[in-house]
């Protein structure tokens, strides 16, 4: 007698806090998985992540924007790990502008 009948869930994203929708198909999927967590990301956050581990770079969860990113090189055991963007970031933030109105 385990077959509950399910209903469309709104979660919350974790990791970009948008609603998504998880699917009651997607739910018996789980279930029949024996998995009794519920989804943390949308899909369009899992997707990112999977594209993420399938560019096969170095996965890390950075330390700066609290996201899932990856590295080129593998991320040092002392330091926080930093995505990308957040490097990229911080490089043109420690670059001290010469010209202030450099308009875009
Ligand atoms: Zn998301
Ligand atoms: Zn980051």
């Amino acid at each position: 007698m385990e077959n509950t009948i399910l209903e469309d869930k709104t979660l919350v994203c974790k990791s970009c806090q948008a609603e998504f929708k998880w699917s009651a198909k997607e739910q018996a999927y789980y279930q029949k998985r024996g998995l009794k967590k519920q989804p943390q990301k949308c899909s369009d956050c899992r997707q990112k992540a999977n594209k993420l581990r399938d560019s096969a770079m170095f996965y890390i969860h950075c330390g700066f924007c609290d996201s899932d990113g990856a590295m080129l090189a593998p991320p040092p055991k002392d330091q926080v790990a930093i995505c990308d963007e957040c490097f990229q970031k911080l490089v043109r933030s420690t670059k001290t502008p010469t010209s202030v109105s450099e308009s875009a």
